[in-house]
């Protein structure tokens, strides 16, 4: 039986405000989309920590038996300097300063993005769509809210008419702005746009002759808006109402509001069900960013080449570090925090070590079915996995008095503890043994010394084909034997 028949998640809607009994619109089906990247520039960890949050989710929703569609797209046009209507495409800018094609930059960044979400054990998603990929949708779209009255075509350009649609709709429910204050606290960017109200925003944007990215469309060669993507990706394969939306809670205003108005006006329903925000990676004070030079990215982690931090972290280790915080919350990062995070992890991957050896007794003295609700109960309340990584430190905690004798497991409880515990860590926070890589280092050692002996005997027999066999293709999968005075040895290359 699927476990979600007997778990039920609440998830805090930053539509309502509250937090909401999660019920997906088609029983045991989830639809979720998470705005990805913008692949101008390498992502910093502030990035990761959003995708993190939702790779969490992902994970524990699958983890419940759901069949969870995840799309989260990778922004290649379209997405202008300062999040504007006006400027310069930051990949075309990139472009133009590296002197290489805009798809060159999109393909470098792509696959930056995809290393290091692998570096961090991310799960793919289940469909990553591209915004220069369905340009034809967008265009679809734009017709679509053209002919239902939201949208205009001033000099080749579209906009979304948001004095119109705030008539009958409501722009600005999720960011819980009012029009009137917006229409106060707008300033324009004199002369730079040839909106109606500065409040309006781009659909489709006439290129301007150096503009390199750009496409034919009823209206000018141009290109999409940054809002409309996702609109028209979302919607392309999750469909028109679709059950949880997600990204950074920086992209709430405008990106998200705009979002739902594309969707009200084009197919007349609100789009998402429940939309969910991350919060920010913060570093003295200030969020993570590119534009302020304030940012550590993954590899400085890993490598510890950055003046913040004291040493090199393991990708396992920081993504521990971020998951002790709620994903709601801010998360300030320090060197003392990672530092204390590394700590609390080995001392996890120790016990886990440990429980391997533990011996069943007759009794149990320690109730671990309602340790293992405690765990789920912690994800199930807006997947709270501060919560949860303080219900696993209660487990080492019993690791350690089975260890010692004062507490007792029968074989079902021991079992049952075993299996939860690695369901938790691995598969759901998605954390990976530190100890890992040195076991697969050892099977290698064991298996090529394996290879040396039965050599050795091949030449004590005279075999001589056998051996040269062994030697040959151990150098076709990489691997040099040495022979020496003290016997043969082997390196990899
Ligand atoms: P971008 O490529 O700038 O569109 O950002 C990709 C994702 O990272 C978005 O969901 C942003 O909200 C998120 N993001 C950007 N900066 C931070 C930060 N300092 N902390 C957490 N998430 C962030
Ligand atoms: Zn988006």
């Amino acid at each position: 039986m699927q476990l979600y028949k007997n778990q039920q998640i609440k998830i805090y809607n930053s539509l309502s405000g509250k937090k909401e009994v999660f019920k997906p619109i088609n029983a045991g089906y989830v639809g979720m989309y998470v705005c990805g990247p913008t692949v101008y520039s390498n992502v910093h960890l502030g990035n990761v920590r959003t995708f993190m949050s939702f790779d969490v989710i992902f994970r524990y929703l699958k983890h419940l038996g759901y069949k969870v569609r995840y799309v989260r797209n990778i922004t290649d046009a379209g997405h202008l300097e300062n999040d504007a209507d006006v400027g310069e495409d930051r990949i075309a800018k990139k472009a133009r300063l590296e002197e290489i094609e805009p798809m060159e930059v999109v393909q470098r960044y792509t696959v930056d993005f995809h290393n290091i979400l692998n570096a961090f054990n991310f799960l793919p998603p289940s469909i990553e769509p591209t915004a220069t990929g369905h340009i034809i949708e967008q265009i679809e779209l734009i017709k679509t809210i053209i002919d239902n009255g939201f949208a205009y075509n001033i000099n080749g350009s579209v906009y979304f008419d948001v004095h119109k649609f705030n008539k009958t709709n409501n722009y600005g429910k999720l960011s819980k702005r009012k029009l009137e204050d917006l229409i106060h606290n707008t300033r324009e960017l004199e002369g730079q746009t040839d909106k109606k109200n500065p409040q309006d925003f781009a659909l489709w944007k006439k290129a301007e002759p150096q503009h390199i990215m750009r496409w034919p469309s009823p209206w000018s060669d141009g290109f999409p808006g940054w809002h409309l993507e996702c609109t028209a990706m979302s919607t392309k394969y999750l469909g028109n109402h679709f059950d949880i939306h997600g990204g950074g809670m920086d992209l709430k205003f405008p990106h998200h509001e705009c979002e739902i108005a594309q969707n009200e006006a084009a197919k007349g329903q609100t789009p998402v069900n429940y939309w969910m925000h991350a919060n920010m990676l913060i570093m003295n004070g200030k969020k993570m960013a590119k534009s302020t030079g304030n940012y550590i990215l993954p590899n400085e982690i890993f490598t510890g080449n950055n003046k913040h931090i004291s040493k090199a972290f393991e990708a396992s280790v920081a993504r521990f570090f971020m998951l002790q915080a709620h994903y709601r919350s801010v998360l300030d990062f320090t060197n003392q925090g990672l530092l204390a995070s590394e700590k609390g992890f080995y001392r996890l991957m120790d016990a886990l070590n440990t429980l391997e050896e533990l011996k069943a007794s007759k009794t149990s003295s320690i109730d671990i079915n309602s340790w293992k609700d405690s765990c789920y109960d912690a994800m199930n309340d807006d997947f709270n996995t501060p919560i949860l990584i303080a219900h696993l430190f209660d487990a080492v905690k019993y690791i350690n008095q089975l260890n010692d004798g004062s507490e007792s497991l029968n074989t079902t409880d021991l079992a049952t503890f075993k299996t939860t515990l690695n369901v938790f860590i691995f598969d759901i926070l998605g954390l990976e043994n530190g100890t890992k890589k040195e076991t697969q280092t050892d099977k290698l050692h064991g298996t090529v010394n394996l290879l040396i002996k039965l050599r050795q005997e091949a030449r004590a027999n005279k075999d001589f084909a056998l051996s040269d066999k062994i030697r040959d293709e151990l150098a076709k999968v990489g691997i040099q034997l040495k022979d020496g005075k003290e016997g043969t040895s082997f390196s990899e290359n």
